[in-house]
C-alpha cells in the first residue's frame, strides 16, 4: 500500500494551504477522497516516483485544563496513527509557541518519522526565522511558503527520503 503522509500542526499554521499547494502544483493527483469532516481531506499523488496518500488534518487545540491525551482532536490523532511520515508544520512568522511544543510532544510519543516545515517564510530573507525551531528536536527545519509555493519541493524530498 502507498505510504500515508499527514500534515499536522496547531491551528492556522497553513496546513490546508500547504495541502492545496502540494496537490495543486507539485503532485499529479490520482484521486481525491473527501474526508469525513471538512478539516480532514485525502489525496493521492506521487513525488519523484513515490506514490503516497496525503492527509490534511484539523489543527490540534491546546486546552490547558485537560490532560495531554485530551488535547488532540480525534481526527488529528487518527491521522497520526495512520501516517507513515508526518509533516509537522509550524508558523515561522509567529515563532515557536507553547502549542507547537505540545504538538511536538505528541509527535515524539507517536515515534513516527517527522519532517519539520516552517511555513509563512515568504521571502528568502526570512529563512533564518526557521532556526529557532531546531529546539523541537526534529532535525533541520525546512523553510516553506505554502502561499507562494517555495520550499515545498525540499519538504517533499525530505518526506520521500523517509518512506
Ligand atoms: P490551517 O488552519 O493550519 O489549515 O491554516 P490555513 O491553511 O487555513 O491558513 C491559515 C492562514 O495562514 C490563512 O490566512 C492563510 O492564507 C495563511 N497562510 C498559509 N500559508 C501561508 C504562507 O505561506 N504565507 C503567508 N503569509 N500566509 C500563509
Ligand atoms: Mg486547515
Amino acid at each position: 500500500a502507498a505510504p500515508v503522509v499527514a500534515i499536522v500542526g496547531r491551528a492556522n499554521v497553513g496546513k490546508s494551504t500547504l495541502f492545496n499547494r502540494i496537490i495543486g502544483e507539485r503532485l499529479s493527483i490520482v484521486e481525491d477522497i473527501p474526508g469525513v469532516t471538512r478539516d480532514r481531506l485525502y489525496a493521492t499523488g506521487d513525488w519523484n516516483g513515490v506514490t503516497f496518500h496525503l492527509i490534511d488534518t484539523g489543527g490540534i487545540e491546546m486546552d490547558e485544563s485537560d490532560e495531554m491525551e485530551n488535547l488532540i482532536r480525534v481526527q488529528a490523532q487518527l491521522a497520526i496513527d495512520e501516517a507513515d511520515v508526518i509533516i509537522f508544520l509550524v508558523d515561522g512568522r509567529a515563532g515557536l509557541t507553547v502549542q507547537d511544543e505540545y504538538v511536538a510532544e505528541f509527535l515524539r510519543r507517536s515515534k513516527k518519522p517527522v519532517v519539520l516545515g516552517v511555513n509563512k517564510l515568504d521571502h528568502f530573507s526570512h529563512h533564518a526565522q526557521s532556526y529557532e525551531f531546531y529546539s523541537l528536536g526534529f532535525g533541520d527545519p525546512i523553510p516553506v511558503s505554502a502561499e507562494h509555493g517555495t520550499g515545498t519541493g525540499d519538504l517533499l524530498d525530505a518526506v520521500v527520503d523517509l518512506v
